[in-house]
């Protein structure tokens, strides 16, 4: 059986840490979050880990070059061999290019890019119901997958906290960060083919996940039948079956706002028809038609 790597995307709060988690444990694939790689190789003293910790000893953020090495030593490991699934790497489009680079040395690829997406308010509300691990990094949230036991984690035992990034104050700011710097891993893995889009607002998370499992065997299937990275032919895995229809929609959505533009002038004049309102209407309705034709 060929590596399968994953991707997953999204903003803060949309729940693919745990989805992650989730499909890891089912596909037997290691999850592989920039944090817990972090703290794993801090905790085993490798020289990359031990040069991470000066930095972060000294209020540093590790550096995108430091965290490559940790990646590579990760991917190098044995318990990588069938593949990882990525949760929080890459961040930035630089990351991702390192990623398609360390990849491809080791004659793979990003095969799925799972990006579990939700709107900005619900966003706000969910994480505040976050809590993590500070030993192992394991995540659960007071509503959406709770602890066994409240307030401690399953794995260890130990107390849960609420990270300073899931308070309200500092939410904003990451999603305003997430969305300048993903767009354009967005557009890349659209382009790869690879790209499949959740709606993290559809039920609960049991019901997301339904739909990254989908994804995932989907695009499992398609590696299965299809010859090696590297052939030609790999470079479209998903040129069969249903995912490449589920991820039109993606692609889909920016023709609708662009159709739109010329009818909505019109549509606007013949809405308001009620004489008495016309009047006092009408100066909006000028910048309006202005943008419209923009
Ligand atoms: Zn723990």
């Amino acid at each position: 059986m060929r590596a399968m790597d994953i991707v997953f995307l999204g903003p803060p709060g949309a729940g693919k840490g745990t989805q992650a988690q989730r499909l890891a444990e089912e596909l037997g694939i290691p999850q592989l979050s920039t944090g817990a790689v972090l703290r794993k190789a801090v905790a085993d003293g490798t020289p990359v880990g031990l040069r991470a910790k000066a930095i972060m000893d000294a209020g540093g953020l590790v550096p995108d070059d430091v965290v490559a090495d940790l990646i590579r030593e990760a991917l190098g490991g044995e318990a990588a061999r069938g593949g990882v699934i990525f949760d929080g790497y890459p961040r930035n489009r630089a990351q991702a290019a390192t990623l398609d680079g360390l990849l491809s040395s080791l004659g793979r690829k990003v095969d799925l890019a799972i990006l579990v997406d939700l709107p900005e308010p619900v966003i706000v509300d969910r994480l505040s119901g976050r809590r993590s691990c500070p030993k192992d990094g394991l995540t659960y949230h007071l509503t959406g997958a709770p602890p066994k036991v409240a307030g401690a984690c399953d794995r260890c035992g130990g107390p849960l906290v609420q990270r300073d990034d899931d308070r309200p104050e500092t939410i904003r700011d990451r999603l305003r960060v997430y969305r300048e710097q993903t767009s354009g891993i967005e557009d890349g893995y659209s382009s790869a083919k690879v790209l499949v889009r959740v709606d993290g607002t559809v039920g609960g998370p049991d019901d997301v996940y339904a739909a990254v499992r989908r994804a995932a065997l989907a695009a499992r299937a398609a590696l299965s039948s299809s010859p090696p990275a590297g052939a030609p032919a790999a470079a479209k895995p998903a040129a069969k079956g249903k995912s490449p229809a589920r991820r039109k929609p993606a692609a889909a959505k920016r023709k609708p706002a662009a159709k739109r533009k010329p009818v909505a002038k019109r549509k606007s004049v013949a809405k308001r028809k009620p004489v008495a309102k016309r009047r006092p209407v009408a100066r909006k309705r000028k910048p309006a038609r202005g943008k419209g034709r923009r």
